[in-house]
């Protein structure tokens, strides 16, 4: 079956322009959640590029990439497994700290969230420099799961995010480019 072309969404994705802070564009995808059709075919695409490739998780980084991973596993019939920001899950976790721009950050995975039985996606709402997913692929290498693709609604393709994917070999999709 030949996959279906993505939707266009670009149209629902509003540029906010110096926030959080003076230069940076924010791409904001709450026109494209409140959108009926736009989030639904979003969740559809996604759930057709993945279905009868043996994904058993999807895995969503906090916390806009939870909204698209939640919808998909539900969609796809499977189990959602959440990257958090320290402190927040309560059981025995692993953590990956990684780089922002400035100062660090850290996600962390339950121990017991994923096994080298899985096969999963992991869900972002964005690709930016790359460090965030970075550290999820991290994660879900050191429970030996294996790593289907990463997916995002949006790359920023003047960022770094996108050629460091690449040259770690991360196989990555996207359904819209900036
Ligand atoms: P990075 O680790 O640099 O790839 O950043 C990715 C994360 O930061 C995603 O979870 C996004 O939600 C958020 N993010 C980074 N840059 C932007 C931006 N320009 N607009 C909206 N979200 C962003």
């Amino acid at each position: 079956m030949t996959q279906a072309t993505a939707p266009e969404i670009r149209p629902l994705i509003r540029a906010i322009h110096d926030y959080p802070k003076p230069g940076i564009v924010f791409r904001d995808i709450t026109p494209l959640l409140s959108d009926d059709q736009g989030f639904q075919q979003t969740i559809d695409h996604l759930a057709e590029r993945y279905a009868q490739q043996g994904i058993t998780k999807i895995v969503g980084i906090e916390a806009r990439g939870f909204i698209f991973a939640t919808a998909l596993a539900y969609a796809m019939g499977i189990g959602f497994v959440p990257l958090r920001k320290p402190g927040k899950l309560p059981s025995t976790t692993l953590q990956k700290r990684y780089q922002l721009e400035y100062g660090e950050d850290a996600l962390e995975i339950h121990a017991d969230a994923l096994t080298q039985h899985d096969k999963v996606v992991i869900v972002d709402d964005l690709l930016a420099t790359g460090g965030t997913v970075l550290a999820g692929v991290e994660l879900v290498s050191d429970l030996a799961a294996q790593l289907h693709e990463c997916a995002f609604i949006i790359t920023l393709n003047e960022l770094p995010g996108v050629e460091r994917l690449r040259d770690a070999a991360i196989p990555y999709y996207t359904l819209c480019e900036f």
